[in-house]
């Protein structure tokens, strides 16, 4: 088998426990635009998630970039609660400011920032994200001198473009040199095991298939990867 040289990562649920970093700006900059303008007793959270999905399948194309979509329904949203056309603008892009600050406030798992480090010396690092993070904000980001918002380029994962871009921008990588790092089967392991990447899957629900594809490794963890690729190396 071929070196391995460059490593591409998920993001969420990858480098930190997503599912509280988007309780918190879910609710966060809800909250915050409601006690500015009043409109949530007419417009309840879960109205408003309710019409971001209709919105998204509305827009098919764009609906995996989640910062437009929410900004339009807010936008949309705050107009039919009365708002002048520009006021309802102003607001929405306020909120999303607000939201973009709470998505940023994220605790990567401890290991992650000195496990960069020693890998950056090794391997040349991507970041593929179907989410809106944007990987600068974090201090973790300087490791990385690839960084691909694929919802927000209208490709998400499990599209190959996204990685077949860091791949591109990495090297050239030829995919079999690449190992991509991530939790969904569906938009990391799969996609990245097509064209012929090498996966490490972490897998926290310990949902492992009775046999796993070759050439795709189970981690309980991140903090377990560079164990695998000493075994790989070796
Ligand atoms: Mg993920």
């Amino acid at each position: 088998m071929r070196p391995i040289t460059a490593l591409t990562f998920d993001l969420d649920d990858t480098f930190w426990d997503n599912a509280p970093v988007m309780a918190r700006t879910e609710t966060g900059h809800y909250d915050w635009l409601h006690e500015r303008v009043g409109h949530a007793e007419h417009f309840p959270l879960e109205e408003y998630q309710r019409r971001r999905l209709a919105f998204a399948a509305r827009h098919p194309v764009r609906r995996g970039d989640f910062t437009w979509v929410r900004r339009e329904t807010l936008r949309e949203m705050l107009v039919e609660f009365g708002l002048e056309a520009a006021d309802a603008a102003h607001w929405a892009e306020a909120a999303i400011e607000r939201m973009l600050a709470l998505r940023h406030e994220i605790e990567v798992f401890e290991e992650v920032p000195a496990m960069l480090d020693a890998l950056g010396q090794r391997y040349r690092l991507g970041a593929i994200t179907n989410g809106n993070v944007d990987l600068t904000r974090l201090a973790i980001g300087r490791h990385f001198p690839v960084i691909i918002n694929a919802g927000e380029s209208l490709a998400p994962k499990p599209d190959a473009r996204p990685f077949l871009a860091a791949l591109a921008r990495l090297g050239p990588v030829p995919p079999s040199q690449g190992l991509h790092v991530g939790d969904s089967w569906r938009e990391d392991v799969l996609p990245a095991r097509r064209l012929g990447m090498r996966v490490a899957w972490i897998d926290k629900d310990d949902e492992r298939p009775a046999t796993l594809p070759e050439g795709v490794y189970r981690l309980g963890h991140i903090r377990e990867l560079p164990a695998l690729l000493d075994r790989l190396t070796e």
